[in-house]
């Protein structure tokens, strides 16, 4: 029996006309270790590990995520997704700057072509969330931020390839860019006749639930192209209300719905939260695709959850929630044409 885990709500928490738009929550995330803190009623013990990670890899949290991290809590999961901590300056053997090996298949700036049959864009260089564990903490987005004009560059790659039938926006987070840069790209991808699908990597609808707006809607209801978003979430307390509502908005307007997880020491690495995890995206219209086991990137190690573990995690998650809410189990490994299943 699963019990759902209830939605924290800070006291304090702001409406969403209190808030703004989603560009004004997206300019106010919070980026200063003290601030985060403060806000959160964190034991100033941790100030001193929030500063030497800050410094590696900058705080940034959204208001309307922090408002669903329970206060004075230094083990809830949301809050050790985004809270820096002294563990990220350690050296461990095997965590590298470029786990994936990114560099090797950037044909163009802003392009990444890993897997036959698919691109993917870098549409943004920034996040409205940092996550400590991002295998892209070291990711030279500075060199990866085509101006409108380079990106015709980038496009010319793609209309030149007749066999790329989906392109993938990844970032950063695209759906941080304006809409009307969106508009522009996804109308000249329209325009390349063996195109089939957009799919898009976003974790805003969940940090910034705001950024579904009708303008977002606009452009994604406009493309001939079939949309597929793919959402990040972790943890079922990530899923509140707004989440849905911005999800419920999605489906309506077509969009296919997935989630892929990072399985992550501390945060999701029982049964109880992965199957509550699992349910809940489920209630929010979302499909579970992928649980993903931990990139080896610098400043990560303590996240890591071993193979075996995560296969006897996922053989009992199997055991207790209905198969097709079952996410694959998967690793990427540096030059597979596909993800491995473990
Ligand atoms: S939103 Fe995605 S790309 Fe951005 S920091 Fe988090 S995991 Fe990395």
């Amino acid at each position: 029996m699963i019990t759902r885990t209830p939605i924290a709500v800070h006291r304090e928490a702001a409406t969403p006309f209190e808030r703004g738009g989603w560009q004004r929550q997206l300019r106010e995330a919070i980026r200063d270790p003290v601030e985060l803190c403060r806000r959160l009623r964190l034991d100033p013990s941790l100030l001193p590990g929030a500063r030497t990670g800050h410094g590696l890899f900058p705080v940034r949290v959204p208001v309307a995520y922090l408002e669903r991290i329970r206060p004075g809590d230094p083990a809830d999961p949301l809050l050790r997704q985004v809270l820096p901590l002294d563990a990220e300056a350690n050296a461990v053997r095997g965590f590298v700057d470029d786990p994936l090996a990114e560099r090797e298949h950037t044909p163009r700036p802003g392009l990444i072509h890993k897997y036959p049959g698919r691109m993917l864009l870098i549409a943004s260089p920034t996040c409205a969330i940092n996550c400590r564990y991002c295998f892209r903490r070291h990711f030279p987005y500075a060199d990866n931020a085509p101006s409108m004009r380079e990106w015709e560059k980038t496009l010319d790659y793609l209309r030149s390839d007749g066999s790329i039938q989906e392109v993938i926006f990844s970032g950063g987070d695209p759906l941080a860019s304006p809409d009307r840069r969106l508009a522009a790209l996804v109308e000249r991808l329209d325009a390349i006749a063996h195109l089939k699908r957009l799919r898009i990597h976003t974790r805003l609808p969940v940090v910034i639930p705001d950024r579904i707006d009708d303008d977002l809607l606009g452009w994604l209801t406009a493309t001939r192209l079939q949309t597929v978003m793919v959402l990040h979430i972790n943890h079922a307390r990530e899923i509140d209300e707004a989440v849905i509502a911005a999800c419920a908005r999605l489906k309506g307007a077509g969009v296919t719905l997935l989630n892929q997880s990072v399985l992550l020491r501390g945060i999701n690495d029982d049964v109880e939260s992965l199957a509550a995890l699992s349910e809940r995206l489920f209630e929010a219209g979302i499909l579970p695709y992928y649980l993903h086991v931990l990139d080896p990137v610098t400043g990560a190690a303590h996240f890591d959850v071993p193979d075996d573990e995560a296969r006897e995690l996922v053989e009992a998650l199997r055991q207790r929630i209905a198969g097709f809410l079952l996410p694959r189990l998967v690793r990427e490994v540096p030059g597979e044409r596909s993800k491995t299943p473990l």
